[in-house]
């Protein structure tokens, strides 16, 4: 098996990236093991792709698709990240980096380069669970990251999202990361999405279907909220 780093590509999707056409480049491993996490295989494995197949695939899109998502497992744990970057933004697509925020030197060498349009980072747990849910001690990694990306807003905009499975986040821990998220100054949209665990055997822990949740109580206030 090759040990590339990417595990997989998504050819064409218009759901990842504000509607723009992208592909999704799947990068392999990750730093963190949620316990909802449905990408197990993904996150356990090496790569699959070579870099060659990869970049073949991007320059016959020139042209046809608007950007390049770099999605993972954790993508920031790709050494040559700017590299790829860079070499995208050169064939004229847009890159938006979904990422876990722990790796807040990577995230920042690639805004300062200017090799990121456009960021999506998961706001796993507050604090006091974070370690719980995500099976790391990466908090302050994230928190870092964090304030990084709300340092630079106005440079490159970015979304905070957070995966409520019931069975692990209270509407009360919710509610600590709007305060958290309000307290450092993000007034953008944050993203609630539901956790919907077909086959919980391939997550880290077997948990639940996650219950109904009452979100009518996070609407109206500071930080707008939505739910995908
Ligand atoms: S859900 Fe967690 S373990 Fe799974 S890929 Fe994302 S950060 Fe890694």
């Amino acid at each position: 098996m090759s040990e590339s780093g990417i595990y997989s590509l998504t050819k064409f999707t218009k759901l990842d990236f504000q509607g723009k056409s992208s592909c999704i480049i799947w990068f392999a491993g990750c730093n963190m093991a949620c316990k909802f996490c449905y990408n197990k295989p993904l996150t356990e494995s090496r790569g699959r792709l070579s870099l060659e197949h990869i970049k073949e695939f991007l320059e016959s899109r020139v042209g046809i698709l608007d950007a390049v998502v770099l999605s993972g497992g954790e993508a920031t744990l790709y050494r040559d990240l700017p590299d790829l970057a860079k070499y995208i933004k050169d064939l004229g697509f847009l890159v938006k980096l979904d990422t876990n925020g722990t790796n807040p030197k990577m995230i920042k060498n690639l805004i300062d380069e200017g090799l990121v349009d456009y960021l999506a980072i998961d706001y796993k747990a507050p604090k006091d669970k974070f370690k719980d849910v995500t099976n790391s001690g990466l908090w302050e990694k994230f928190q870092a990251s964090l304030d990084l990306l709300i340092e630079n807003q106005e440079k490159v905009p970015f979304e905070v999202r957070t995966t409520w499975h019931t069975a692990l986040l209270s509407e009360e821990d919710v509610a600590k990361i709007l305060e958290d998220l309000n307290s450092k100054g993000y007034h953008q949209t944050f993203y609630l999405q539901k956790c919907n665990l077909v086959d919980s055997s391939i997550a880290f822990a077997v948990l639940p279907q996650s219950e109904e949740i009452n979100l009518k109580q996070f609407m109206g206030g500071k930080i707008p909220v939505e739910v995908r």
